[in-house]
């Protein structure tokens, strides 16, 4: 592992707060105390963080830090103190500190004209008054703070930012490439992926971990967490058209052997156009149809059905639900393996 006990603690606490996770938090409070992090550690980086995930957020985890250090003290275990930040010098001035630190994080000036209060609330405040506090070093905030935005959905170029600000204040690029397997294990598929697909992007390297499937030409899309509890194994969603008044469309990835469970497409039924990789479908009482690109399936309204990924390969298809006044989709009872493996 290129990344320390402690930091890969504080990267879990910082991405649990954003997410907001604040079951899993206490936990990851815990194993940061026991892999040597401080009290003034831990309380600066989740009081920065209020600057990125607001304060409902901050204050919550803030919280939560002081129940685990009760907790810890009742039942003996040890929480550093830690050092408090040095006063700030008499002659310190947050605009011009600020506006040093936010250049030297960003590798060039930063001027955010359309808005001129908020570039005087980024450069006085965030890169002034509160990077200036000394008990932690900019490298370390940097890392805080990669790990939040990556618990943030749709703030993919402030992650792209300040992954590229990590490297300008000193993270070694093998310590910044240690953090998504660190999010995988503590916190979640979706912030590891997005975080990955940051740091490619800003390392200039190809990201084909979304393109799974041979000679892919629609996009893979994102982890289907939203779906993810009717689902067996890992999925991926695309949208390539929805909203309102819209037809649903959507490019769904399955994983070997990923499947989804019984369901019912009440009134509109589904209609399925196979683009990638081997899979099925099924319809109740009937035997499996083996899938490949350029098969089409046409679900009736009110079938039972599942579909997925064969065993051994990837598969995709563009699910397009058909509109009807009332459509809704009912899931029923997952597909075993005892009924899966059945499967050739
Ligand atoms: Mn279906």
């Amino acid at each position: 592992m290129n990344i320390s006990d402690k930091n890969a603690a504080l990267a879990t606490i910082a991405a649990l707060e954003a997410k907001g996770d604040i079951s899993s938090l206490g936990q990851a409070i815990n194993v940061g105390f026991d892999s040597g992090l401080t009290v003034s550690e831990i309380k600066e980086a989740l009081s920065q963080l209020y600057a990125y995930t607001g304060f409902p957020r901050s204050l919550n985890a803030l919280g939560t830090l002081q129940q685990v250090i009760n907790n810890r003290q009742a039942a003996g275990l040890p929480t550093e103190q830690g050092t408090e930040a040095d006063p700030l010098p008499a002659d310190y001035n947050a605009l011009k500190q600020g506006t040093d630190v936010q250049t030297r994080l960003s590798g060039k000036p930063f001027n955010y004209e359309f808005a001129p209060q908020t570039d005087y609330y980024l450069k006085a405040h965030l890169f002034g008054d509160i990077f200036a506090r000394n008990n932690l070093p900019f490298a370390t905030r940097e890392i805080v703070t990669v790990s939040a935005i990556s618990a943030l959905k749709g703030c993919e170029p402030q992650l792209r930012a300040h992954v590229a600000g990590a490297r300008n204040m000193g993270v070694s690029d093998d310590e910044i490439r240690a953090l998504p397997a660190v999010l995988e294990k503590n916190v979640g598929a979706e912030e590891a992926f997005r975080l990955r697909k940051a740091i490619a992007t800003v390392f200039n390297e190809p990201f084909t971990e979304g393109d799974p499937v041979e000679n892919q030409v629609f996009p893979t899309g994102e982890p289907n967490t939203a779906y993810a509890k009717y689902f067996i194994g890992n999925s991926y969603l695309a949208p390539l058209a929805s909203g309102e008044g819209k037809l649903g469309v959507a490019n769904v990835t399955f994983e070997p052997r990923c499947r989804n469970n019984w369901h019912i497409h009440h009134r509109g039924g589904q209609i399925l156009i196979c683009v990638g990789g081997r899979g099925w479908y099924q319809e109740w009482g009937k035997p499996a149809r083996e899938l490949h690109p350029g098969d089409v399936v046409d679900i009736p309204a009110e079938a039972k059905h599942w579909h997925g990924a064969a065993r051994d390969s990837w598969f995709q298809h563009i699910a397009i639900g058909v509109p009807a006044e009332g459509a809704t989709t009912t899931w029923l009872e997952p597909v075993i393996d005892e009924e899966y493996d059945k499967l050739p």
